[in-house]
């Protein structure tokens, strides 16, 4: 009989080892904690910006927190944004504390910064909305309130996209109007109808809202606070919802052969796909981020993209969009309402597919994307 050779490793006590599936929150409350506790246990400040009015399904307050690793005074960084689109925070959250619990603090190039915005819609992230507290979506609200841009098509189409009545019959003859549509024009084109952000119905979808959101002037404010006098600055914004499940795309707004592109695919390489050039899964879009950064940053290098990872068909993500905008703008008794659990939760489900295999899938897809920013920078 062989007898076993001894083996000091496996005498060795074995700490229990944390998996991409540990770092994504079950909650905003339980997100932003683990974010806060992962930068304490990191050595860096956590600044703590509190929503004046909106609070969480808790009841409690809301914050937009923000982490500086390395010097303040670096004239290159790599900006990190969740929760633009509050629901998808689940992701981009749990990306920023997993990379932190992963040692992102020791990984700041010599002369660089990485600053880390928690939660830019946190009402949107607490109540499993993809829009903030005005029914508005933070990534087309970047325009001139008094000369916003037009969309034709959303206004023709308006009451079938977000029907009043969602009902299985009144559903069925909405969404006649929309295939008649599409059938028409294309399925890109209705894409582009509905989701590129309109102007006029506060009580419709993709709805760019009628003035700056509160999560928009706080985003001015990281700028003037924590980014001021950098010359190169590359950011990803961390997005669901589009593609195919647990697939990522790098999405940006320059076009190909423009400085910014080029330098995105030097970075990304074949994940880049530009959404005015028709490359992307996303439409292009009016009033985004993107657009409203590179305004206020004139002579700064900047590399801006979204990173847009898939969950679940288009379909399903859209009719979940529709029962949630109906629930809180059109149902008699809103959060009393009989379905509004199972409305809410089918939404967190379309941005948020609470999956082992996806997150793995998705936290691969933001390690990668980051690793490469910081080679770059
Ligand atoms: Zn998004």
């Amino acid at each position: 009989m062989a007898v076993p050779r001894f083996n000091k490793n496996a005498l060795r006590f074995r700490l229990p080892t944390m998996t991409p599936e540990d770092y994504f929150p079950s909650d905003y409350r339980s997100g932003r904690h683990a974010f806060v506790t992962a930068c304490e246990q990191a050595g860096i400040d956590v600044i703590s910006r509190v929503h004046p009015e909106a609070k969480g399904r808790d009841g409690k307050p809301l914050f937009l927190d923000t982490a500086v690793i390395g010097p303040r005074t670096a004239k290159k960084a790599l900006l990190l944004i969740s929760a633009t689109h509050g629901v998808e925070g689940y992701f981009g959250s749990g990306v920023q504390t997993g990379l932190l619990q992963e040692g992102l603090a020791k990984r700041a190039p010599k002369g660089t910064k990485i600053v880390l915005l928690h939660a830019l819609n946190p009402y949107g992230f607490a109540w499993d909305r993809r829009v903030n507290e005005d029914n508005a979506d933070i990534n087309r609200n970047c325009v001139d309130f008094t000369n916003p841009p037009e969309n034709a098509p959303y206004d023709a189409l308006a009451e079938f996209i977000s029907p009043k009545d969602i009902a299985p019959a009144a559903l069925k003859s909405a969404n006649a109007k929309l295939t008649e549509y599409l059938k028409a024009n294309g399925a890109f084109a209705l894409q582009e109808a509905i989701s590129k952000g309109q102007y006029r119905y506060p009580e419709g979808v993709y709805y760019g809202g009628s003035q700056e959101a509160w999560s928009l002037k706080m985003l001015k404010d990281v700028f003037v606070e924590s980014l001021k006098g950098v010359k190169k600055l590359t950011v990803i914004d961390f997005h669901t919802g589009l593609g195919d499940y647990g697939a990522g795309e790098m999405i940006t707004e320059d076009l190909p052969g423009s400085a910014p592109y080029e330098r995105a695919k030097a970075m990304w390489g074949e994940r880049v796909a530009s959404s005015e050039a028709g490359e992307s899964v996303s439409a292009p879009l009016s009033g985004t981020i993107d657009k409203a950064v590179a305004s206020w940053l004139k002579g700064v290098e900047l590399t801006f993209a979204a990173l847009e990872v898939g969950t679940r068909d288009t379909r399903a993500v859209f009719n979940a969009l529709r029962k949630d905008n109906w629930l809180h703008c059109f149902a008699p008794d809103r959060h009393e309402h009989k379905d509004a659990e199972a409305i809410r939760l089918e939404l967190r489900d379309a941005f948020y597919p609470d999956a082992p295999d996806w997150k793995r899938m998705v936290f691969a897809h933001a390690n990668e994307v980051v690793s490469a920013a910081l080679v770059a920078l």
